[in-house]
Order: structure tokens, then C-alpha cells, then sequence
């Protein structure tokens, strides 16, 4: 058995037998974690609330090779998110962000640049919890991005030439982008703000993103026809906490 210790983000938590809890962790240096917490569920528990979604903790597991599931020997908050957990709307984009890095997380494979996006989406959720439908659309990006599955808006699929940053794309039913001269005739195109607005995505961290643009109905909209696209294909289904307003 090894012991390893890394921060992790609790992304959801369920009761197992009477008195324990599995968790389930993006962790900064072991990637996706499921992890058995015994004796949590009792009152004087030593891991308190440590285990409650998305507190950012310093995590300590005993591995074993050919198990998935590890058990943890030690858990210590780094940083409770108290005031998103009180809110509604947070929550469901939480929960939403959960599943999809659950989804989309390699297990037991470290993927740092993942593990750093998730936390500061969290961290700019709470400093401006007002502005959600925004941090939504640049956490599916990048999320999409990190796996390799968005497609590059600067070049054309075709021709190979640069998209200004100024002109609107095109994209066919498989989801790549086309400059004008060379875009299929029943592609979508999207338009030169939602172009404006990705590349940002590309250039921000979320709370300068969020700081910087607050994305109308439509634009939020437009984007979302295309990054639920590219997720639904990913995942090969809808995700569950996918909210229709949202
Ligand atoms: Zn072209």
C-alpha cells in the first residue's frame, strides 16, 4: 500500500453501509478519486466537513495497485465554499460542473491543467455568484479544450487559412470550423461575437473572464447550442444536471 497525499476538490459524496461515505475527488497529482471514507457518516466523525462537495482539501489515501476504490486515511479543509453552497443556482452549476469533470477526468492520471481550471471556476463562482450563465460557457469550454474536443476557431478545416478575428465561422454537423470561402453549404455559422467572446475564453482566467464580460441571453445561448453539442457527443448522452435555462 502507498500513501499519498495531494490537494483534491470533493466533487460529490454518497453513504455507503451504515456509518461510511465514498467520495469522489479531482485530485491535483492522482486525476479522478473514489475513495471510501470509513466511519464518516458517524456524529464526531474526524473528518467533519471536510468531505461535504467542492471543499478544496489536503487529501491523504492509502493506494492499492489494481483497486480502484482507496481509502482515506486523512482529510484537512483547505478552503470551505460556504456561500455557494447556500445558493440554488450555485449549486446546480456545481453539481453540473461535478458531473462533467467526472466524466470527463482520466482516472488514477494526474492532469494538473484540470485540476487548476475546476478550482479557480469554483473561486470566481464565489467572488461574483451573479454572473453564472457566463462562467458556465468558459468552464465547458475549457473543459472541452483540456480534452482536446473544441474545435480551433483561428484556422480553417479546409483551406487552412487564418479566421480573422474579426469574421464570423462556419461549422458543418461535425463540429469544424470553416473559413467563408470554404464553408459547406447547410453549415451553422457563428457569429463574429460568439468568435470575440471564445477566443477570450481562450486569453482569461474565469474571474478575469467573468470580471469582463457578462454574456447576453443570445450569446450565452449560441455558444451553449455549440458546447452542449460537443459534450453531448463526448459523453454520448445529455448530461443529467444539465439545467434547459441554463
Ligand atoms: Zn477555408
Amino acid at each position: 500500500m502507498r500513501l499519498v497525499t495531494t490537494d483534491a476538490i470533493v466533487l460529490r459524496s454518497y453513504n455507503l453501509a451504515e456509518s461510511d461515505r465514498i467520495v469522489v475527488c479531482l485530485t491535483r497529482t492522482s486525476g479522478l478519486v473514489r475513495a471510501v471514507a470509513k466511519g464518516a457518516r458517524r456524529m464526531k466523525s474526524r473528518f467533519g466537513a471536510a468531505l461535504e462537495p467542492f471543499t478544496l482539501i489536503r487529501l491523504s489515501f492509502h493506494e492499492r495497485e489494481n483497486r480502484d476504490l482507496v481509502t482515506v486515511s486523512g482529510a484537512e479543509i483547505l478552503k470551505s465554499y460556504f456561500k455557494l453552497a447556500g445558493s440554488f443556482e450555485s449549486a446546480e452549476i456545481l453539481a453540473y460542473m461535478g458531473e462533467l469533470v467526472t466524466e470527463f477526468a482520466p482516472p488514477h492520471e494526474t492532469d494538473e491543467r484540470l485540476f487548476r481550471m475546476l478550482t479557480a471556476c469554483v473561486e470566481a463562482l464565489e467572488y461574483q455568484t451573479a454572473n453564472q450563465p457566463t462562467l458556465t460557457r468558459y468552464f465547458e469550454i475549457w473543459l472541452l479544450r483540456l480534452a482536446g474536443l473544441f474545435p480551433d476557431f483561428r484556422t480553417c478545416a479546409e483551406c487552412g487559412t487564418t479566421i480573422p478575428a474579426t469574421a464570423s465561422a462556419a461549422v458543418d454537423v461535425e463540429l469544424r470550423p470553416f473559413c467563408s470561402a470554404c464553408a459547406p453549404v447547410n453549415a451553422s455559422v457563428l457569429s463574429p461575437q460568439a468568435i470575440r467572446i471564445i477566443r477570450a475564453t481562450h486569453q482569461l482566467s474565469p474571474a478575469k473572464f467573468i470580471a469582463e464580460h457578462v454574456l447576453s441571453d443570445n450569446e450565452s445561448e449560441e455558444i451553449g447550442v455549440l458546447t452542449h453539442r460537443l459534450i453531448t457527443r463526448a459523453i454520448d448522452r445529455r448530461p443529467r444536471t444539465l439545467v434547459a435555462s441554463r
